[in-house]
């Protein structure tokens, strides 16, 4: 590693993991690992410890594995909706590719493991929580079947770097953490963003930068080894062969973001340079999945404009796939590029996303015009209920059907104890400025809208402005009042989903088939277990005090996410609250950046 500096030219420059102090395994995924041909776990203790201090050796990039050539990749991006100009592997390194006995070939990268020439001003280091995060979500976007990266282990150490100062002006000392990270291929959008200079991208004058030439081989090196049907059914005419390519990354990326909204799950940093050539979710930091349903919830408490909020996603990987086409010109023209992502990109999503909602809905035989409507209906009525999302969606499959149904009242019950409590909400909506601070926001907003304007915050008044008024309504009602409110509404759309599903049981012939038909397709579309913020912050607390215990029980917990045949009530946690419930009071306050 060396200075920072910009490195025209190229997309990789060699590199060498920082060695770290004393590394020690946090956690390992044995079905990520097994991808590598590295074998089954050891029976023994003796056996598996050093297994353990084995892979914490070569893992932390203390010692590299035979035939590896560390580098770090070349890329730039737009971020926040502006273009960034080189970002790169900032705290990321290559290791190199293992091909499989199977004939599988992956590419192996070390998160966290020391500076690079594209660290800029920083570090090029993770710290225990944020790799732990990335490390379970990994692996638990892979086992509820969305396409991912994935992470073969965790290993931390007793290296340290500083991420925040308290305010009585101490540092805060974190532990330096390495995350084993596996995928077919790292490239992104950002990958070819590069080959163009910032005035290309601006669309200002400026000289040429010459990197045409690189972008061909990069093209040809992604659609040959990625894609190659594609490279065998157009090998004779390139522009109807980056056609195809470009086809099938917008399908794969509208289909990859249909599976988010599905299980709530948020990225928190949809930037360009975060979007895989290859359709995969990468680069898990301030991620979140919903609890309380709410379209307009922000994950990454950055994100002030909330342009990354979890009902923008689709439009925002629409407009990274925009910028993607940019990027492909002239090898893919740009009319063409952008006639196939108007043609594609919705429409993919939409199908996707019914096809997964009807699966979530149970709805297994018809399939109707209006099932978009119910399933936006039931949105809505998650909305005005503040209904958890994924234990709603996962209470559906035990909803009364037939004839004539037995246990409507305990059904509902379950369902409005599902939804925000009075408590809850007052939490949720808590007014977050100083009343003074907010009237002087006001008083500024009046006399001098412009300069409101420009420093930014207007949407945080805004905002603010709304959960005074919440509060105002919450003080005013009561938990009874709530209770039968959320009720009504409830039964309102359980109604319309009845008839839906009478429409469904006809088509079906036999009934009993119908149900069972129905009770298998929504166990395997409603996960009972994700990735909630309070289950990876209680992992990393006792992480952080030295007690890797939890973060492998979440692992274990999360690689099982739907329903288990024959399983025990709930799996409990620490202080006796399931996993399947949706968060305590306490995770109110979590807060990621
Ligand atoms: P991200 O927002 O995680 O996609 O990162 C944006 C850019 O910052 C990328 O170029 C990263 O490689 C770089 N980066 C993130 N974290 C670090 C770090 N700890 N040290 C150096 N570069 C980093
Ligand atoms: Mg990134
Ligand atoms: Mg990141």
């Amino acid at each position: 590693p060396s200075a920072p500096r910009p490195v025209p030219g190229a997309c990789f420059s060699r590199v060498r993991p920082a060695p770290l102090r004393q590394p020690r395994l946090v956690a390992l995924s044995e079905p990520a690992l097994a991808l590598l041909g590295l074998g089954a776990p050891p029976a023994d203790d003796a056996a598996r410890e050093a297994r353990e201090a084995e892979v914490a050796l070569f893992f932390s990039g203390n010692a590299l594995l035979p035939g590896a050539e560390p580098a770090a990749h070349c890329y730039c991006g737009h971020q926040f909706g502006q273009f960034a100009g080189q970002l790169g592997d900032g705290a990321a390194m290559y290791l190199g590719e293992v091909c499989t006995a199977a004939g599988e070939r992956w590419e192996l990268q070390l998160k966290g493991a020391g500076p690079t020439p594209f660290s800029r001003q920083a570090d090029g280091r993770k710290v225990l929580r944020s790799s732990i995060r990335e490390f379970l979500c990994s692996e638990a976007m892979f086992h509820l079947g969305i396409p991912t990266t994935r992470a073969g282990a965790c290993v931390t150490s007793q290296s340290t770097v500083v991420r925040d100062v308290f305010y009585d002006g101490n540092p805060k000392y974190e532990k330096c953490t390495v995350v084993l990270r596996i995928a077919s291929t790292f490239l992104r959008f950002g990958s070819f963003e590069i080959f163009k200079s910032a005035d290309e991208h601006t669309g200002r004058e400026g000289p040429s930068v010459g990197r045409n030439d690189i972008r061909v081989q990069m093209l040809d090196y992604v659609i040959g080894t990625f894609y190659p049907e594609i490279q065998a059914a157009h090998a004779d005419n390139s522009v109807q062969r980056n056609a195809a390519f470009f086809r099938e990354v917008t399908r794969r990326t509208a289909r990859m973001v249909a599976e988010w909204q599905c299980v709530g799950f948020c990225h928190g940093v949809l930037n360009t340079d975060n979007m895989s050539i290859v359709g995969l979710t990468i680069d898990y930091g301030p991620f979140g999945f919903l609890d309380r349903y709410d379209p307009d919830h922000v994950c990454n408490a950055s994100d002030n404009a909330g342009r990354y909020a979890y009902s923008k996603q689709p439009e925002v990987c629409k407009w990274n796939l925009q910028k993607l086409v940019e990027a492909l010109e002239p090898e893919l023209p740009r009319e063409l590029g952008e006639a196939i992502l108007a043609e594609e990109f919705d429409a993919e999503f939409r199908r996707h996303y019914l096809q997964k909602m009807r699966g979530k809905l149970g709805l297994v035989r018809a399939e109707l015009e209006d099932d978009g409507v119910l399933v936006a209906k039931l949105l809505e009525t998650m909305h005005l209920t503040g209904a958890d999302f994924t234990n709603t969606f996962h209470l559906l499959s035990s909803f009364p059907v037939g004839p004539e149904p037995q246990g409507m009242p305990e059904f509902l019950d379950a369902l409005t104890a599902q939804c925000a409590s009075l408590e809850e909400l007052k939490l949720a909506f808590r007014p977050q400025m100083d009343p003074r601070q907010l009237s002087m926001m006001l008083m500024l907003a009046q006399s001098n809208p412009q300069l409101f304007a420009l420093i930014g915050t207007r949407a945080n008044v805004t905002k603010e402005l709304e959960r005074v008024e919440q509060q105002s309504r919450l003080e005013q009602l009561s938990s009874a009042e709530l209770l039968s409110r959320n009720t009504s509404h409830w039964a309102d759309w359980l109604r319309e989903y009845r008839a839906r599903l009478e429409k469904d049981r006809e088509g079906a012939g036999d009934s009993d088939t119908w149900r069972a038909e129905r009770l298998r397709v929504m166990r395997a579309s409603n996960p009972k277990y994700v990735l909630r913020n309070y289950i990876a912050q209680n992992a990393i607390e006792a992480a952080e005090n030295g007690d890797f215990s939890e973060v492998r029980r979440v692992l274990k917990l999360l690689e099982t996410p739907y329903h288990r045949e024959g399983e025990a009530a709930e799996v409990p946690e620490a202080e006796g609250h399931s996993y399947g419930s949706k968060p305590p009071l306490w995770a109110a306050e979590l807060c990621v950046t």
